[in-house]
């Protein structure tokens, strides 16, 4: 891309970043903007002092964040059921203890110009965790999360550009993993059985919302 064009575009995306910060805002979320993945990281990791425990819901954003080093450094408890080598047991038993966490992370499928996170599941485990149990919740949201519509095109946005390549990411056997699109299939490693819209801060959760001016995840 040629310099003033990226320019433009990315002061474009930060208008739309701080639209959705401020709505976000309004709604009695910490809602901060950031620049640069690099500026959510160190956010988080300052965040993160004070938490013996970090729970990882699953999110690319917050893996691309490469963060868990750094937080093992501080000495804490990382709970990340994607680990490799771990059993089926081994990875429930996680996904539980992620529940009640000092520190949730997770990104968001989708966010709302008017500052509503919407997210699609198939354990439920990660949304689960987003609306109550952990202490602390900071939810990282790349640009490409933003929505300009209503809840309906939160969800399209959803089934059209993050659960099949998902699928095909968690070696799912689903028509989209194979397809790239939706069919709103019954298959039963569907990853489409819980949809979640949480409307503004769950009232017993300090939640962060990590508005940021970069592409992440999908
Ligand atoms: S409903 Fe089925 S086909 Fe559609 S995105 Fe979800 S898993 Fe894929």
């Amino acid at each position: 891309m040629q310099p003033r064009t990226l320019e433009l575009n990315t002061w474009s995306s930060e208008k739309k970043c701080r639209a959705v910060v401020a709505a976000l805002t309004k709604k009695h979320f910490t809602a901060v903007y950031c620049a640069t993945a690099q500026e959510a990281a160190d956010y988080i990791l300052k965040q993160a002092e004070t938490a013996q425990s970090v729970g990882f819901g699953g999110s690319l954003s917050v893996a691309d964040l490469k963060i868990t080093s750094g937080l093992a450094a501080q000495g804490k408890e990382i709970l990340n059921h994607g680990f490799p080598d771990l059993t089926p047991e081994q990875r429930v038993a996680i996904m539980k203890r992620q529940q009640t966490c000092d520190l949730f992370l997770s990104g968001t499928n989708a966010v709302t110009l008017d500052g509503c996170l919407v997210n699609i599941d198939g354990n439920g485990n990660r949304v689960a965790a987003m609306i109550y149990g952990p202490s602390k919740v900071i939810v990282v949201a790349g640009r490409n999360k933003i929505v300009e519509g209503d809840l309906a095109d939160a969800i399209k946005r959803i089934k059209d550009k993050s659960a099949p390549p998902n699928a095909m990411r968690l070696g799912k056997q689903t028509p989209c993993a194979s397809t790239g699109f939706c069919s709103d299939c019954d298959a039963p490693q569907r990853i489409c059985h819980i949809t979640t819209i949480i409307d503004s801060k769950p009232t017993l959760t300090d939640f962060h919302v990590l508005v940021v001016n970069e592409d992440m995840g999908l």
